[in-house]
Protein backbone atom coordinates (compact mmCIF):
# COMPACT_ATOMS: atom_id res chain seq x y z
CA UNK A 1 0.00 0.00 0.00
CA UNK A 2 1.60 3.20 -1.11
CA UNK A 3 0.49 5.43 1.49
CA UNK A 4 2.07 2.35 4.06
CA UNK A 5 5.46 2.52 2.87
CA UNK A 6 6.52 5.51 3.77
CA UNK A 7 5.36 5.05 7.34
CA UNK A 8 8.04 7.47 9.98
CA UNK A 9 8.86 5.33 12.58
CA UNK A 10 9.29 8.42 14.78
CA UNK A 11 7.49 8.61 17.71
CA UNK A 12 5.38 12.07 18.12
CA UNK A 13 6.36 13.71 20.99
CA UNK A 14 3.61 14.28 23.71
CA UNK A 15 2.39 17.58 24.78
CA UNK A 16 0.84 16.44 28.17
CA UNK A 17 -2.05 17.99 29.88
CA UNK A 18 -5.60 19.37 29.67
CA UNK A 19 -6.24 22.44 28.38
CA UNK A 20 -7.38 25.36 31.07
CA UNK A 21 -10.66 26.91 29.60
CA UNK A 22 -13.73 25.71 30.04
CA UNK A 23 -15.94 24.53 27.12
CA UNK A 24 -20.07 24.31 27.67
CA UNK A 25 -21.39 20.73 25.72
CA UNK A 26 -23.85 21.95 23.25
CA UNK A 27 -25.99 18.15 22.95
CA UNK A 28 -29.03 18.72 24.49
CA UNK A 29 -28.95 17.01 28.06
CA UNK A 30 -25.19 16.86 28.38
CA UNK A 31 -23.71 18.29 31.36
CA UNK A 32 -21.23 21.20 31.35
CA UNK A 33 -17.64 20.11 30.52
CA UNK A 34 -15.87 22.24 33.25
CA UNK A 35 -13.29 20.55 35.28
CA UNK A 36 -9.58 20.80 34.30
CA UNK A 37 -9.28 17.37 34.50
CA UNK A 38 -11.98 16.57 31.59
CA UNK A 39 -9.69 17.36 28.66
CA UNK A 40 -6.96 14.98 26.91
CA UNK A 41 -4.75 16.59 24.54
CA UNK A 42 -1.94 14.35 24.86
CA UNK A 43 -2.94 12.43 21.71
CA UNK A 44 -1.99 13.03 18.07
CA UNK A 45 -4.86 10.76 16.65
CA UNK A 46 -7.90 10.30 18.30
CA UNK A 47 -10.03 6.98 17.53
CA UNK A 48 -13.93 6.64 18.01
CA UNK A 49 -14.72 3.15 17.80
CA UNK A 50 -12.76 -0.05 18.77
CA UNK A 51 -13.71 -2.06 15.91
CA UNK A 52 -12.20 -3.61 13.17
CA UNK A 53 -12.16 -0.26 11.19
CA UNK A 54 -11.09 1.46 14.42
CA UNK A 55 -8.25 -0.69 15.64
CA UNK A 56 -6.82 -0.86 11.80
CA UNK A 57 -6.70 2.58 12.00
CA UNK A 58 -5.36 2.78 15.57
CA UNK A 59 -2.54 0.60 14.53
CA UNK A 60 -1.61 1.85 11.32
CA UNK A 61 -1.50 5.59 12.62
CA UNK A 62 0.71 3.98 15.38
CA UNK A 63 3.07 2.53 13.01
CA UNK A 64 3.12 5.59 10.91
CA UNK A 65 4.66 7.14 14.64
CA UNK A 66 1.38 8.83 16.21
CA UNK A 67 0.71 8.26 19.56
CA UNK A 68 -3.08 6.74 19.45
CA UNK A 69 -5.92 6.68 21.77
CA UNK A 70 -9.18 4.94 21.08
CA UNK A 71 -12.43 5.40 22.36
CA UNK A 72 -14.71 2.48 22.71
CA UNK A 73 -18.10 3.08 23.84
CA UNK A 74 -18.80 -0.66 25.11
CA UNK A 75 -17.25 -1.75 28.47
CA UNK A 76 -15.07 -4.06 26.35
CA UNK A 77 -14.19 -5.19 23.11
CA UNK A 78 -16.79 -6.43 21.08
CA UNK A 79 -17.79 -10.31 21.10
CA UNK A 80 -14.99 -12.17 19.82
CA UNK A 81 -17.15 -15.08 18.39
CA UNK A 82 -18.52 -12.40 16.02
CA UNK A 83 -15.24 -11.09 14.95
CA UNK A 84 -14.72 -14.48 13.23
CA UNK A 85 -16.04 -13.20 10.20
CA UNK A 86 -15.18 -13.83 6.24
CA UNK A 87 -12.93 -11.42 4.84
CA UNK A 88 -13.05 -11.50 0.62
CA UNK A 89 -9.56 -10.80 -1.08
CA UNK A 90 -8.35 -11.80 -4.58
CA UNK A 91 -5.60 -14.41 -3.28
CA UNK A 92 -3.84 -16.06 -6.23
CA UNK A 93 -2.05 -18.58 -3.33
CA UNK A 94 -5.32 -19.81 -2.11
CA UNK A 95 -7.39 -19.62 -5.16
CA UNK A 96 -5.43 -21.29 -7.90
CA UNK A 97 -4.57 -24.52 -6.47
CA UNK A 98 -8.73 -24.42 -5.91
CA UNK A 99 -9.29 -23.64 -9.02
CA UNK A 100 -11.18 -20.29 -8.66
CA UNK A 101 -10.63 -18.34 -11.97
CA UNK A 102 -10.36 -14.58 -10.55
CA UNK A 103 -8.75 -11.06 -10.84
CA UNK A 104 -8.72 -7.69 -9.14
CA UNK A 105 -11.17 -6.60 -11.91
CA UNK A 106 -13.36 -9.54 -11.42
CA UNK A 107 -13.87 -8.34 -7.89
CA UNK A 108 -13.96 -4.26 -8.39
CA UNK A 109 -16.72 -5.78 -11.14
CA UNK A 110 -18.42 -7.89 -8.69
CA UNK A 111 -18.56 -5.21 -6.15
CA UNK A 112 -19.65 -2.64 -8.53
CA UNK A 113 -22.96 -4.73 -9.96
CA UNK A 114 -23.76 -5.26 -6.77
CA UNK A 115 -23.85 -2.09 -5.47
CA UNK A 116 -25.69 -0.09 -8.35
CA UNK A 117 -24.70 3.48 -9.62
CA UNK A 118 -24.42 5.27 -6.17
CA UNK A 119 -21.35 3.53 -5.34
CA UNK A 120 -17.99 5.46 -6.21
CA UNK A 121 -15.69 3.42 -8.55
CA UNK A 122 -12.64 5.37 -6.69
CA UNK A 123 -13.44 3.57 -3.45
CA UNK A 124 -14.18 0.47 -4.66
CA UNK A 125 -11.05 0.42 -6.81
CA UNK A 126 -8.86 1.29 -3.35
CA UNK A 127 -10.58 -1.43 -1.47
CA UNK A 128 -9.93 -4.12 -4.20
CA UNK A 129 -6.35 -3.52 -5.09
CA UNK A 130 -5.80 -2.76 -1.51
CA UNK A 131 -7.06 -5.89 -0.21
CA UNK A 132 -4.35 -8.04 -0.71
CA UNK A 133 -2.16 -6.02 1.35
CA UNK A 134 -4.56 -5.74 3.96
CA UNK A 135 -4.67 -10.03 4.23
CA UNK A 136 -1.07 -10.34 4.41
CA UNK A 137 -1.01 -7.60 7.18
CA UNK A 138 -3.95 -8.96 9.22
CA UNK A 139 -1.99 -12.25 8.93
CA UNK A 140 1.20 -11.47 9.91
CA UNK A 141 -0.49 -10.23 13.05
CA UNK A 142 -0.93 -13.10 13.86
CA UNK A 143 -4.44 -14.11 11.89
CA UNK A 144 -4.91 -17.64 10.60
CA UNK A 145 -7.43 -18.08 7.39
CA UNK A 146 -9.02 -21.90 6.18
CA UNK A 147 -7.07 -22.76 3.16
CA UNK A 148 -10.47 -23.15 1.71
CA UNK A 149 -12.16 -19.73 -0.10
CA UNK A 150 -16.03 -19.80 0.16
CA UNK A 151 -18.60 -17.74 -1.56
CA UNK A 152 -20.70 -16.08 1.35
CA UNK A 153 -23.11 -13.43 0.06
CA UNK A 154 -21.33 -13.11 -3.00
CA UNK A 155 -20.95 -14.41 -6.30
CA UNK A 156 -17.62 -15.52 -6.50
CA UNK A 157 -15.39 -17.69 -3.74
CA UNK A 158 -12.78 -15.22 -2.78
CA UNK A 159 -14.06 -15.44 1.49
CA UNK A 160 -11.36 -15.96 3.30
CA UNK A 161 -12.51 -17.63 6.70
CA UNK A 162 -11.19 -17.39 9.69
CA UNK A 163 -9.70 -20.21 11.87
CA UNK A 164 -7.96 -18.84 14.95
CA UNK A 165 -8.62 -15.25 16.82
CA UNK A 166 -10.96 -12.71 15.54
CA UNK A 167 -9.87 -9.39 13.48
CA UNK A 168 -10.48 -7.19 16.46
CA UNK A 169 -8.58 -9.39 19.39
CA UNK A 170 -5.67 -9.82 16.74
CA UNK A 171 -5.61 -5.82 16.15
CA UNK A 172 -6.61 -4.64 19.22
CA UNK A 173 -3.61 -6.66 20.90
CA UNK A 174 -1.27 -5.28 18.51
CA UNK A 175 -2.22 -1.86 18.61
CA UNK A 176 -1.88 -2.51 22.94
CA UNK A 177 2.16 -3.60 21.93
CA UNK A 178 2.82 -0.39 19.80
CA UNK A 179 1.54 1.65 22.02
CA UNK A 180 -1.77 2.51 21.71
CA UNK A 181 -4.36 3.46 24.54
CA UNK A 182 -7.50 1.95 24.24
CA UNK A 183 -10.54 4.00 26.82
CA UNK A 184 -13.67 2.06 27.30
CA UNK A 185 -16.97 3.42 28.49
CA UNK A 186 -16.21 5.84 26.21
CA UNK A 187 -19.81 6.89 24.36
CA UNK A 188 -18.47 9.80 21.53
CA UNK A 189 -21.55 12.11 21.50
CA UNK A 190 -20.12 15.23 19.64
CA UNK A 191 -17.60 16.16 17.14
CA UNK A 192 -16.78 20.25 17.56
CA UNK A 193 -14.76 21.85 14.80
CA UNK A 194 -12.74 24.75 15.47
CA UNK A 195 -10.68 26.81 13.10
CA UNK A 196 -10.72 26.51 9.26
CA UNK A 197 -13.64 24.12 10.11
CA UNK A 198 -10.82 21.94 11.53
CA UNK A 199 -12.13 19.00 13.10
CA UNK A 200 -10.98 19.52 16.85
CA UNK A 201 -12.23 17.47 19.12
CA UNK A 202 -14.67 15.02 20.53
CA UNK A 203 -16.74 14.69 23.21
CA UNK A 204 -17.31 11.81 24.94
CA UNK A 205 -19.87 10.50 28.01
CA UNK A 206 -18.30 8.04 30.19
CA UNK A 207 -19.80 4.81 32.32
CA UNK A 208 -21.05 7.44 35.01
CA UNK A 209 -22.38 9.78 32.53
CA UNK A 210 -19.56 12.84 33.14
CA UNK A 211 -18.15 13.89 29.68
CA UNK A 212 -14.60 14.35 28.82
CA UNK A 213 -13.21 16.60 25.61
CA UNK A 214 -10.67 14.71 23.56
CA UNK A 215 -8.61 17.10 21.42
CA UNK A 216 -5.68 15.63 18.63
CA UNK A 217 -3.01 16.96 17.95
CA UNK A 218 -3.85 15.72 14.28
CA UNK A 219 -6.70 14.37 13.51
CA UNK A 220 -10.26 12.35 14.84
CA UNK A 221 -10.93 9.02 12.98
CA UNK A 222 -14.44 7.80 12.94
CA UNK A 223 -14.93 4.29 13.02
CA UNK A 224 -18.64 3.34 15.01
CA UNK A 225 -19.61 0.81 12.44
CA UNK A 226 -23.18 1.21 11.19
CA UNK A 227 -26.71 1.77 12.49
CA UNK A 228 -28.18 -1.67 12.18
CA UNK A 229 -29.56 -2.00 15.67
CA UNK A 230 -30.89 1.23 16.28
CA UNK A 231 -34.27 1.22 15.09
CA UNK A 232 -35.29 4.91 15.64
CA UNK A 233 -32.46 5.29 12.61
CA UNK A 234 -33.42 2.49 10.56
CA UNK A 235 -37.40 4.24 10.90
CA UNK A 236 -35.92 7.34 9.74
CA UNK A 237 -33.63 6.58 7.33
CA UNK A 238 -35.56 3.22 5.45
CA UNK A 239 -38.87 2.78 6.96
CA UNK A 240 -39.89 0.14 4.92
CA UNK A 241 -37.14 -1.96 6.99
CA UNK A 242 -38.29 -1.30 9.77
CA UNK A 243 -39.93 -4.09 10.73
CA UNK A 244 -37.29 -6.65 10.29
CA UNK A 245 -35.45 -7.42 13.64
CA UNK A 246 -31.69 -6.85 13.56
CA UNK A 247 -28.84 -9.03 13.86
CA UNK A 248 -26.63 -6.49 14.59
CA UNK A 249 -24.63 -5.88 17.98
CA UNK A 250 -25.47 -2.93 20.05
CA UNK A 251 -22.84 -1.29 19.42
CA UNK A 252 -23.88 -0.79 15.73
CA UNK A 253 -26.11 2.06 17.53
CA UNK A 254 -25.10 4.41 14.62
CA UNK A 255 -25.03 8.11 16.79
CA UNK A 256 -21.62 8.52 16.06
CA UNK A 257 -23.11 8.89 12.22
CA UNK A 258 -25.64 11.61 13.20
CA UNK A 259 -23.10 13.15 15.45
CA UNK A 260 -20.54 13.42 12.38
CA UNK A 261 -23.82 14.93 10.25
CA UNK A 262 -24.47 17.73 13.14
CA UNK A 263 -20.95 18.22 12.38
CA UNK A 264 -21.26 19.10 8.66
CA UNK A 265 -20.46 15.71 6.96
CA UNK A 266 -21.79 14.46 4.15
CA UNK A 267 -24.25 11.30 4.39
CA UNK A 268 -25.11 8.75 1.43
CA UNK A 269 -27.22 5.74 0.62
CA UNK A 270 -28.76 5.66 4.56
CA UNK A 271 -31.72 4.23 2.77
CA UNK A 272 -30.18 1.18 2.02
CA UNK A 273 -30.26 -0.92 4.55
CA UNK A 274 -29.76 -4.80 4.39
CA UNK A 275 -31.89 -7.68 5.31
CA UNK A 276 -30.31 -11.51 4.86
CA UNK A 277 -32.02 -14.52 6.17
CA UNK A 278 -30.70 -14.92 9.30
CA UNK A 279 -31.78 -17.44 11.92
CA UNK A 280 -33.34 -15.78 15.24
CA UNK A 281 -31.29 -13.81 16.85
CA UNK A 282 -32.69 -14.36 20.14
CA UNK A 283 -31.71 -17.65 20.41
CA UNK A 284 -27.38 -16.13 20.36
CA UNK A 285 -26.39 -18.27 18.01
CA UNK A 286 -25.23 -18.75 14.28
CA UNK A 287 -28.13 -21.87 13.26
CA UNK A 288 -28.01 -21.45 9.46
CA UNK A 289 -26.25 -23.30 6.40
CA UNK A 290 -25.84 -20.14 3.95
CA UNK A 291 -22.11 -19.71 5.23
CA UNK A 292 -21.31 -21.44 1.99
CA UNK A 293 -23.51 -20.67 -1.37
CA UNK A 294 -21.85 -23.87 -3.10
CA UNK A 295 -23.32 -25.90 -0.25
CA UNK A 296 -27.04 -25.76 0.66
CA UNK A 297 -30.55 -24.35 -1.28
CA UNK A 298 -33.15 -22.51 0.18
CA UNK A 299 -36.87 -23.39 -0.15
CA UNK A 300 -40.08 -22.00 1.12
CA UNK A 301 -42.69 -23.82 3.07
CA UNK A 302 -44.32 -25.11 0.24
CA UNK A 303 -40.96 -27.10 -0.65
CA UNK A 304 -39.77 -25.26 -3.64
CA UNK A 305 -36.49 -23.45 -3.89
CA UNK A 306 -37.28 -19.81 -5.13
CA UNK A 307 -33.96 -17.76 -5.52
CA UNK A 308 -30.64 -18.41 -6.28
CA UNK A 309 -28.62 -18.94 -3.66
CA UNK A 310 -25.83 -16.77 -4.78
CA UNK A 311 -28.16 -14.09 -5.89
CA UNK A 312 -27.49 -10.69 -4.79
CA UNK A 313 -28.52 -9.60 -1.34
CA UNK A 314 -31.21 -7.47 -2.43
CA UNK A 315 -32.72 -10.11 -5.26
CA UNK A 316 -32.76 -12.61 -2.54
CA UNK A 317 -34.39 -10.27 -0.48
CA UNK A 318 -36.75 -8.92 -2.75
CA UNK A 319 -38.20 -13.21 -3.24
CA UNK A 320 -38.19 -13.88 0.52
CA UNK A 321 -40.99 -11.14 0.69
CA UNK A 322 -43.02 -12.79 -1.89
CA UNK A 323 -42.73 -16.09 -0.09
CA UNK A 324 -45.91 -17.29 2.78
CA UNK A 325 -45.07 -16.16 5.76
CA UNK A 326 -41.79 -14.32 4.44
CA UNK A 327 -39.74 -17.46 5.85
CA UNK A 328 -37.62 -20.49 4.57
CA UNK A 329 -35.48 -23.50 4.73
CA UNK A 330 -31.91 -23.38 4.27
CA UNK A 331 -31.15 -27.45 3.54
CA UNK A 332 -27.69 -29.25 3.50
CA UNK A 333 -26.36 -32.37 4.03
CA UNK A 334 -23.83 -34.38 6.03
CA UNK A 335 -20.87 -33.01 4.13
CA UNK A 336 -22.43 -29.34 4.03
CA UNK A 337 -22.48 -29.41 8.02
CA UNK A 338 -18.95 -30.45 8.05
CA UNK A 339 -17.60 -28.25 5.77
CA UNK A 340 -18.65 -25.52 8.23
CA UNK A 341 -15.99 -24.64 11.65
CA UNK A 342 -16.25 -26.43 14.50
CA UNK A 343 -18.48 -23.29 16.24
CA UNK A 344 -21.00 -23.65 13.71
CA UNK A 345 -21.39 -27.11 14.10
CA UNK A 346 -21.70 -26.77 17.77
CA UNK A 347 -24.70 -23.73 16.98
CA UNK A 348 -26.11 -26.52 14.52
CA UNK A 349 -26.75 -29.23 17.56
CA UNK A 350 -27.75 -26.42 19.73
CA UNK A 351 -30.21 -25.31 17.16
CA UNK A 352 -31.36 -28.81 16.85
CA UNK A 353 -32.30 -28.77 20.67
CA UNK A 354 -34.47 -25.68 20.92
CA UNK A 355 -36.23 -26.00 16.91
CA UNK A 356 -34.52 -23.44 15.07
CA UNK A 357 -32.43 -26.38 12.98
CA UNK A 358 -33.58 -30.13 12.00
CA UNK A 359 -31.70 -33.26 11.18
CA UNK A 360 -33.22 -35.99 9.42
CA UNK A 361 -31.60 -39.74 7.72
CA UNK A 362 -34.05 -38.63 4.47
CA UNK A 363 -34.78 -36.17 2.66
CA UNK A 364 -38.60 -37.23 3.07
CA UNK A 365 -37.85 -37.59 7.00
CA UNK A 366 -36.61 -34.07 6.79
CA UNK A 367 -39.85 -32.38 4.97
CA UNK A 368 -42.10 -34.00 7.42
CA UNK A 369 -40.01 -32.45 10.63
CA UNK A 370 -40.16 -28.81 9.02
CA UNK A 371 -43.45 -29.00 7.92
CA UNK A 372 -43.23 -28.73 3.76
CA UNK A 373 -44.73 -31.32 1.42
CA UNK A 374 -42.90 -34.25 1.32
CA UNK A 375 -42.74 -35.11 -2.44
CA UNK A 376 -41.93 -31.51 -3.33
CA UNK A 377 -38.62 -31.52 -0.90
CA UNK A 378 -37.80 -34.62 -2.58
CA UNK A 379 -38.36 -33.31 -6.41
CA UNK A 380 -36.81 -29.83 -5.12
CA UNK A 381 -33.82 -31.87 -4.37
CA UNK A 382 -33.75 -34.06 -7.02
CA UNK A 383 -34.01 -31.46 -9.50
CA UNK A 384 -31.29 -29.56 -8.30
CA UNK A 385 -28.83 -32.26 -8.11
CA UNK A 386 -29.52 -32.25 -11.80
CA UNK A 387 -28.37 -28.94 -12.25
CA UNK A 388 -25.07 -29.86 -10.23
CA UNK A 389 -24.33 -32.43 -12.54
CA UNK A 390 -25.20 -30.87 -15.76
CA UNK A 391 -24.16 -26.93 -14.11
CA UNK A 392 -27.34 -25.75 -15.68
CA UNK A 393 -30.15 -24.21 -12.83
CA UNK A 394 -33.28 -22.55 -13.96
CA UNK A 395 -32.60 -19.82 -11.16
CA UNK A 396 -29.64 -19.37 -12.67
CA UNK A 397 -27.00 -20.07 -9.77
CA UNK A 398 -23.62 -19.73 -11.46
CA UNK A 399 -22.10 -23.09 -12.96
CA UNK A 400 -19.03 -22.37 -10.40
CA UNK A 401 -21.63 -22.82 -7.54
CA UNK A 402 -23.29 -25.57 -8.69
CA UNK A 403 -20.56 -28.10 -7.03
CA UNK A 404 -22.45 -30.25 -4.36
CA UNK A 405 -25.22 -32.14 -4.78
CA UNK A 406 -27.22 -32.81 -1.55
CA UNK A 407 -27.05 -36.86 -0.98
CA UNK A 408 -25.09 -37.79 2.52
CA UNK A 409 -27.29 -37.71 5.29
CA UNK A 410 -28.07 -36.90 7.58
CA UNK A 411 -29.67 -33.64 5.96
CA UNK A 412 -30.10 -31.08 7.52
CA UNK A 413 -32.43 -27.97 7.78
CA UNK A 414 -32.25 -24.62 9.80
CA UNK A 415 -35.36 -22.23 9.33
CA UNK A 416 -34.60 -18.60 8.81
CA UNK A 417 -36.23 -15.25 8.01
CA UNK A 418 -34.92 -12.34 6.90
CA UNK A 419 -33.37 -9.61 9.62
CA UNK A 420 -31.06 -6.35 9.64
CA UNK A 421 -27.92 -7.43 8.65
CA UNK A 422 -25.82 -4.17 7.61
CA UNK A 423 -25.83 -0.49 6.87
CA UNK A 424 -24.20 0.34 3.75
CA UNK A 425 -24.69 3.81 3.74
CA UNK A 426 -23.19 6.54 5.82
CA UNK A 427 -20.48 9.01 5.84
CA UNK A 428 -19.37 10.32 2.32
CA UNK A 429 -15.44 9.98 2.25
CA UNK A 430 -12.60 9.90 0.15
CA UNK A 431 -9.81 7.84 -1.47
CA UNK A 432 -8.03 9.14 1.35
CA UNK A 433 -10.69 8.28 3.91
CA UNK A 434 -11.20 11.55 4.64
CA UNK A 435 -14.84 12.47 5.68
CA UNK A 436 -16.33 14.93 3.56
CA UNK A 437 -18.71 17.78 3.78
CA UNK A 438 -22.20 18.46 1.87
CA UNK A 439 -20.20 20.33 -0.85
CA UNK A 440 -17.53 17.41 -1.85
CA UNK A 441 -14.89 19.41 0.44
CA UNK A 442 -12.45 17.32 2.62
CA UNK A 443 -13.63 18.38 6.67
CA UNK A 444 -9.85 19.53 7.62
CA UNK A 445 -8.26 16.74 10.46
CA UNK A 446 -11.80 14.38 10.13
CA UNK A 447 -11.56 10.83 8.79
CA UNK A 448 -13.51 7.66 8.99
CA UNK A 449 -13.78 4.08 7.94
CA UNK A 450 -15.70 0.99 7.99
CA UNK A 451 -19.35 0.91 8.40
CA UNK A 452 -19.97 4.44 9.25
CA UNK A 453 -19.14 5.36 6.21
CA UNK A 454 -20.98 4.89 2.63
CA UNK A 455 -20.07 4.85 -0.98
CA UNK A 456 -18.20 2.00 -1.10
CA UNK A 457 -21.47 -0.79 -1.20
CA UNK A 458 -23.31 1.25 -2.47
CA UNK A 459 -26.71 -0.08 -1.78
CA UNK A 460 -25.82 -3.38 -1.58
CA UNK A 461 -23.19 -5.08 -0.22
CA UNK A 462 -21.13 -8.48 -1.22
CA UNK A 463 -20.65 -10.99 1.16
CA UNK A 464 -17.13 -10.69 2.72
CA UNK A 465 -16.57 -7.16 1.23
CA UNK A 466 -17.51 -5.27 4.54
CA UNK A 467 -14.54 -6.74 6.42
CA UNK A 468 -12.16 -5.94 3.95
CA UNK A 469 -13.42 -2.20 3.51
CA UNK A 470 -13.03 -1.73 7.31
CA UNK A 471 -9.90 -3.03 7.15
CA UNK A 472 -8.23 -1.30 4.57
CA UNK A 473 -9.93 2.16 5.26
CA UNK A 474 -9.16 1.65 8.27
CA UNK A 475 -5.61 1.26 7.45
CA UNK A 476 -5.75 3.92 4.95
CA UNK A 477 -7.65 6.51 8.26
CA UNK A 478 -4.84 6.01 10.49
CA UNK A 479 -2.09 6.42 8.15
CA UNK A 480 -2.83 9.35 7.10
CA UNK A 481 -4.40 10.65 9.85
CA UNK A 482 -1.28 10.31 11.53
CA UNK A 483 0.58 12.33 8.30
CA UNK A 484 -2.01 15.66 9.16
CA UNK A 485 -0.46 18.32 9.16
CA UNK A 486 -0.96 20.43 12.49
C1 LIG B 1 -24.17 -11.32 12.06
C2 LIG B 1 -23.23 -10.59 11.14
C3 LIG B 1 -22.34 -11.29 10.35
C4 LIG B 1 -21.47 -10.61 9.50
N1 LIG B 1 -20.61 -11.34 8.74
C5 LIG B 1 -19.76 -10.69 7.91
C6 LIG B 1 -18.83 -11.43 7.12
O1 LIG B 1 -18.73 -12.65 7.19
N2 LIG B 1 -18.01 -10.71 6.28
C7 LIG B 1 -18.08 -9.35 6.18
O2 LIG B 1 -17.32 -8.76 5.38
N3 LIG B 1 -18.94 -8.64 6.93
C8 LIG B 1 -19.77 -9.27 7.78
N4 LIG B 1 -20.63 -8.54 8.56
C9 LIG B 1 -20.51 -7.08 8.55
C10 LIG B 1 -19.21 -6.66 9.26
O3 LIG B 1 -19.05 -7.42 10.44
C11 LIG B 1 -19.21 -5.17 9.61
O4 LIG B 1 -19.51 -4.42 8.48
C12 LIG B 1 -17.83 -4.77 10.15
O5 LIG B 1 -17.56 -5.45 11.36
C13 LIG B 1 -17.78 -3.29 10.39
O6 LIG B 1 -16.59 -2.98 11.09
P1 LIG B 1 -16.46 -1.58 11.79
O7 LIG B 1 -15.16 -1.58 12.50
O8 LIG B 1 -16.75 -0.51 10.84
O9 LIG B 1 -17.65 -1.54 12.84
P2 LIG B 1 -17.87 -2.43 14.12
O10 LIG B 1 -17.15 -3.71 14.04
O11 LIG B 1 -19.34 -2.43 14.34
O12 LIG B 1 -17.17 -1.59 15.28
C14 LIG B 1 -17.64 -0.32 15.65
C15 LIG B 1 -17.25 -0.09 17.10
O13 LIG B 1 -17.52 1.26 17.43
C16 LIG B 1 -18.15 1.32 18.69
N5 LIG B 1 -18.95 2.56 18.73
C17 LIG B 1 -20.14 2.80 18.13
N6 LIG B 1 -20.55 4.05 18.37
C18 LIG B 1 -19.59 4.62 19.14
C19 LIG B 1 -19.47 5.91 19.75
N7 LIG B 1 -20.41 6.84 19.61
N8 LIG B 1 -18.36 6.15 20.50
C20 LIG B 1 -17.39 5.20 20.66
N9 LIG B 1 -17.49 3.96 20.14
C21 LIG B 1 -18.56 3.68 19.38
C22 LIG B 1 -18.97 0.05 18.75
O14 LIG B 1 -19.28 -0.31 20.08
C23 LIG B 1 -18.06 -0.94 18.07
O15 LIG B 1 -17.18 -1.57 18.97
C24 LIG B 1 -21.52 -9.19 9.42
C25 LIG B 1 -22.41 -8.47 10.20
C26 LIG B 1 -23.27 -9.16 11.05
C27 LIG B 1 -24.22 -8.36 11.90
Amino acid sequence: MGTRMHISRRRAIVAGLGATAAVVATVAGLQTISKKSDYRNDYDVVVAGGGVAGFAAALSAAEAGARVAVLEKLPALANAYFDARNMAVVDPLRETPLGIPDSLERHYRDTLDAAGPTADPALVRIMVEEAPTALLWIERLGMVFSPTLINSGSHWPRSHVPIGPGYVQVLSKAAARAGVDTFFSRDVVEIRRGKGGRAESVVARTEGGTLERWIPKKALVLAGGGFGSNHEMISRFAPAKARFESANEAGSSGELLLAAERAGAALVDMDAVEVVPRSNPKAGIQAYLHINNARYIVVNSLGKRFVAEDAHRNKIAEAFSRQPGEFAFEIGDDRTVKSYSMLMQADLWKAIEIGEAFKADTVEELAHKIGVPVASLRRTVDAYNRSVRTKRDPLGKLPINLSHELRQPPFWAARVQQRIHLTPGGLRINTEARVLDQFGRPIPALFAAGEITGGIHGRNSLGGDSVTDALVFGMIAGTNAAREKV
